[in-house]
């Protein structure tokens, strides 16, 4: 039988990539060409096949549209019939100024058969995330959305003034900073009070999002000293007035914050995840790729005689991942470890390891290698045998001092860092002044950061002047001062939370 093509027109939500729904990321999931907008968060298309087609379908305020409605509406047709499952991505709900229904004619006329998800529009996700309920009781028990586009002074308004003005409680305006000044005329000469509060949101349930607030009477104003531009919507009425007691989003610690962090590619989300709770802005900079180590016999050989070691210490969440990857390779699993003891450098790692079935026998009180050999000596090591299983290049504190102590230390290299080319829109950022913060969780994230700048010591200043300095711990403080830069916080607690909390701190 023939594939049948089908669209799915999906609203992606307002700009927060969790504010799409489940359905939506579901078939975005199986989708072989995605259609998608300038306001569907790109984050979303993670969620769609690496493989599918990705087809930008632009249009940024009604100026600079990359195609237009008929190349879109022909793509749709075109692919499903190709036999294609074709998703089309809109911001918001597809269906609310999207031009979704215009789009869903066509495939009818076509006889292409389709379905559509709804999504959060955006005037929802504004008065949420802006503090405003978009209706309450004491206030208002009706809502409009009202596009702004209209042109002004239009002979024939399709939008009755008269009637909206005083006939319904909250206004949200679409597309209106443009023509703001004659909504909020339109609206006063229709009668509703000049003093009534308004609220423009640009970029709602972004980090990026800016608000600002006025009324009928002065918003214009007040916009224009801002320099709020598209995206933003209006919301005008009564209830703009609760923002003062309920506006959760902006007050967030790290709310306005942009932050650089610069992890391996593998380890990032956790950390960006936890600042971006907290309203941070996050640009994750790879400094350094994880790959399997060339070699895997010296791991290999360990394990055939693994009942022989004492000591068995993982000194990171990356040496778990990579040692157990390769024992279930071999088709192995942690039954395989009994025998030694095992150690974790610190909670990540214990947490690692139990997410592998085991329970670390040993955790320092400092969570460093320092820490780490400190707990070891004191047990008493002369004579024991102990595997170390880590980074191929890695600091030998750990296994010297083991060693000096009596013990006989076999490191097996089980991963090894790369050094991915510096992306270029982490370089643009810093130069236009773009990152407040910049977040280091190991040496090796400072050197290979400075190294893929590539700068000399006066440009590097100039280029960091003003961006905060975080380092996870004492070592990855020593060498990216070291490295000339001045390390602004620094946690007492060298975990990744502790850093959050150190961050918050800093900013309260
Ligand atoms: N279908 C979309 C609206 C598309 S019209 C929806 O349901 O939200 C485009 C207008 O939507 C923009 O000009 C702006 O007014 C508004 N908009 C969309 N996303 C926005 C966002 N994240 N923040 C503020 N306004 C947004």
């Amino acid at each position: 039988m023939e594939k049948k093509g089908k669209v799915y027109l999906i609203g992606a939500g307002p700009g927060d990539p969790e504010l799409i729904t489940v359905k939506g990321k579901r078939l975005l999931s199986q989708a072989e060409v995605v259609v998608y907008d300038y306001l569907a968060n790109k984050k979303l298309l993670a969620h769609a096949p690496k493989d599918a087609i990705f087809i930008y379908a632009g249009k940024k305020g009604g100026s600079t549209h990359t195609h237009s409605q008929d190349e879109i509406n022909q793509m749709l047709v075109d692919h499903a019939r190709a036999g294609r499952i074709v998703v089309r991505l809109k911001g918001g709900d597809p269906f609310i100024f999207g031009r979704g229904g215009e789009e869903l004619e066509e495939l009818v006329r076509y006889g292409i058969s389709f379905e559509a998800v709804p999504g959060v529009t955006s005037a929802s996700a504004a008065a949420t995330y802006a503090g405003v309920p978009i209706t309450h009781r004491r206030f208002t028990s009706s809502v409009a959305f009202v596009t702004g586009h209209e042109e002004p002074g239009k002979a024939e308004s399709r939008i009755a003034w008269d009637k909206l003005a005083t006939g319904v409680g909250t206004i949200v305006f679409y597309m209106g900073i443009k023509n703001l000044p004659s909504i909020s005329a339109n609206l006063i000469r229709h009668g509703r009070d000049p003093q009534t509060p308004v609220a423009v949101v640009r970029w709602a349930s972004t980090p990026e999002q800016r608000s600002v607030v006025g009324t009928l009477a002065n918003i214009t104003e007040v916009v224009r000293e801002a320099q709020i531009t598209p995206p933003a919507l209006v919301v005008v009425g009564e209830v703009v007035s609760l923002r003062d007691t309920i506006n959760w989003y902006e007050q967030r610690p790290l709310f306005g914050k942009r932050i650089l962090v610069t992890r391996s590619r593998e380890q990032a989300s956790e950390l960006v995840q936890i600042l971006e709770d907290l309203g941070a802005a996050c640009l994750e900079g790879a400094t350094i790729a994880l790959e399997e180590p060339e070699d895997w016999a010296p791991l290999d050989q360990a394990l055939a005689r693994i009942a022989d070691y004492h000591w068995l210490l993982f000194t990171s969440p990356n040496a778990v991942a990579f040692f157990f990857r390769r024992l279930a390779g071999l088709g192995g699993d942690s039954r395989r470890l009994q025998g030694p003891r095992i150690a974790a450098v610190g909670t990540a790692t214990a947490a690692s390891l139990l997410s592998q079935g085991i329970r670390a026998d040993l955790l320092p009180e400092k969570f460093t290698a320092e820490g780490l050999a400190e707990a070891l000596l004191s047990q008493g090591v002369q004579g024991r045998k102990i595997l170390l299983p880590r980074a191929l290049k890695a600091r030998d504190v750990l296994p010297q001092s083991l060693q000096q102590a009596g013990a006989e230390v076999d490191i097996v290299p089980v991963y090894r860092n790369v050094r991915p080319a510096m992306a270029a829109d982490i370089r643009q950022a810093l130069e236009e002044k773009q990152i407040d913060l910049i977040t280091f969780t190991s040496s090796s994230t400072v050197t290979n950061f400075i190294d893929l700048l590539g700068l000399g010591t006066k440009e590097l200043a100039s280029l960091l002047a003003g961006v905060k300095i975080a380092a996870i711990g004492p070592i990855t403080a020593a060498t990216a001062a070291k490295a000339g830069l001045t390390v602004d916080i620094q946690p007492a607690i060298h975990t990744i939370p502790g850093l959050v909390e150190a961050i918050a701190t800093y900013f309260s």
